[in-house]
C-alpha cells in the first residue's frame, strides 16, 4: 500500500506568515513606527553574509528597515560586546540578530547575553532560552518556532507523538525539543554521543535533522508514516536529510531548499513585529 505524501512547503507556511503581518506594519506605520531589525556580522565568512543579505532583503520585501552592522574578523569580544549595546539604546532598532558563529576568538555566549531580551528576536540569550523552557517565550529561536509553524501550519498534531531531535545546539536542537516537549511530545533527543542512533531514529513519530551533516539521516531509519523536518543548511543547498531515501517511508517531509529555512526568515520577520509593537505601543 502506498501513502499518500504531503511536501511540508515552507513558502507557503512562509507567504501566510508574513501576509499576517501587513495589517501590523500598517498599523505602525501610522503611528511613525517602522520595525527594525539589526543584524551583526563579525567577519567574512560567505554563507554567513548570504544568510544575512538574505534577511535584510526579506526585511526590505515586507517594509521592516534593517541596519546591517559589519565588523572586521579580529573585532574582540569587548568590541562586539559595544556594538550591541549601541544597537541596545537605540529606540529605532527593534530585534538584534547576531550571525552565528562569529570568530572562534570571540566569547560567543558573552555576546549574545549582552542582547537586550526585549530586542532578543531570536531567542539566544539564556533568558530567552529559560523561557522557552518553560513555554513563556515571547521570541523563541527562530528555526525551532519555524519547525513548530510547519507543523500548525500542516495541521499535524504533535500531542502523544514520539518527536526524535537529531541535534541538541542551543539555538535549534535543544529548544526544538522543550517546544515540542511543551505541546505535549514525547521526546528523544540525539547527539554525536548517542551509540544507537539509527534505532532511536526509527521510534520516531516526528523526525527533527538538525545535524549539520549533509544528507545523514537515511531513508531506513524512517518509520513508515513519520513526519520529517529537515532544519539542516549545508553548502550547496543540501539538508540533513537524504530527501531521495527517507521520502519513501514518511508521510510528510521538508525539502530543502524551500522547507524550514524560508519559515525561519518569516519568524524572524514575525519576531522584529512583536519586538517592535512591544516596545513601541506600550
Ligand atoms: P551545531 O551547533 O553544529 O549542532 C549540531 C548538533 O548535531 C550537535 O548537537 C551535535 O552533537 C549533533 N551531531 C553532530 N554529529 C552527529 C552525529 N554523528 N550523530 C548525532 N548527532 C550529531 O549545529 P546547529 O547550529 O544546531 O545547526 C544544525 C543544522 O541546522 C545545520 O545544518 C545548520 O546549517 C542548520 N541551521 C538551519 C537554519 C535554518 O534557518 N534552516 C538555522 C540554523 C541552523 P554534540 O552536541 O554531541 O556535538
Amino acid at each position: 500500500m502506498t501513502t499518500a505524501k504531503i511536501i511540508l512547503d515552507g513558502n507557503l507556511v512562509a507567504a501566510s506568515i508574513k501576509e499576517s503581518l501587513l495589517g501590523r506594519i500598517n498599523r505602525l506605520s501610522e503611528k511613525g513606527i517602522v520595525p527594525c531589525l539589526a543584524t551583526i556580522l563579525v567577519g567574512d565568512d560567505p554563507s554567513s553574509a548570504t544568510y544575512v543579505r538574505m534577511k535584510g532583503n526579506a526585511c526590505k520585501r515586507l517594509g521592516i528597515e534593517s541596519i546591517r552592522v559589519v565588523l572586521p574578523k579580529n573585532t574582540s569580544t569587548d568590541e562586539l560586546i559595544e556594538a550591541i549595546n549601541k544597537l541596545n539604546a537605540d529606540p529605532n532598532v527593534h530585534g538584534i540578530l547576531l550571525q552565528h558563529p562569529v570568530p572562534e576568538h570571540i566569547d560567543e555566549r558573552a555576546a549574545f547575553e549582552a542582547i537586550r531580551i526585549e530586542k532578543d528576536v531570536d531567542g539566544v540569550t539564556t533568558l530567552g532560552f529559560a523561557q522557552n523552557a518553560f513555554g513563556l517565550a515571547d521570541f523563541p529561536s527562530c528555526t525551532p518556532a519555524a519547525i513548530v509553524a510547519i507543523l500548525d501550519y500542516y495541521k499535524i498534531s504533535i500531542e502523544g507523538k514520539h518527536a526524535v531531535v537529531i541535534g541538541r545546539s542551543p539555538i535549534l536542537g535543544k529548544p526544538v525539543s522543550l517546544m515540542l516537549l511543551n505541546r505535549n511530545a514525547t521526546v528523544t533527543m540525539c547527539h554525536s554521543k548517542t551509540t544507537n542512533l539509527e534505532e532511536m531514529v526509527r521510534l520516531g513519530d516526528i523526525v527533527v535533522a538538525a545535524v549539520g551533516k549533509p544528507k545523514f539521516v537515511h531513508g531506513d531509519w524512517i518509520k513508515p508514516g513519520a513526519i520529517v523536518l529537515d532544519a539542516g543548511y549545508n553548502v550547496g543547498n543540501i539538508g540533513d536529510v537524504d530527501y531521495e531515501s527517507c521520502i519513501t517511508n514518511a508521510s510528510a517531509i521538508t525539502p530543502v531548499p524551500a522547507g524550514v529555512g524560508p519559515v525561519t526568515i518569516a519568524t524572524l520577520l514575525k519576531h522584529t513585529v512583536e519586538a517592535s509593537e512591544k516596545l513601541t505601543l506600550n
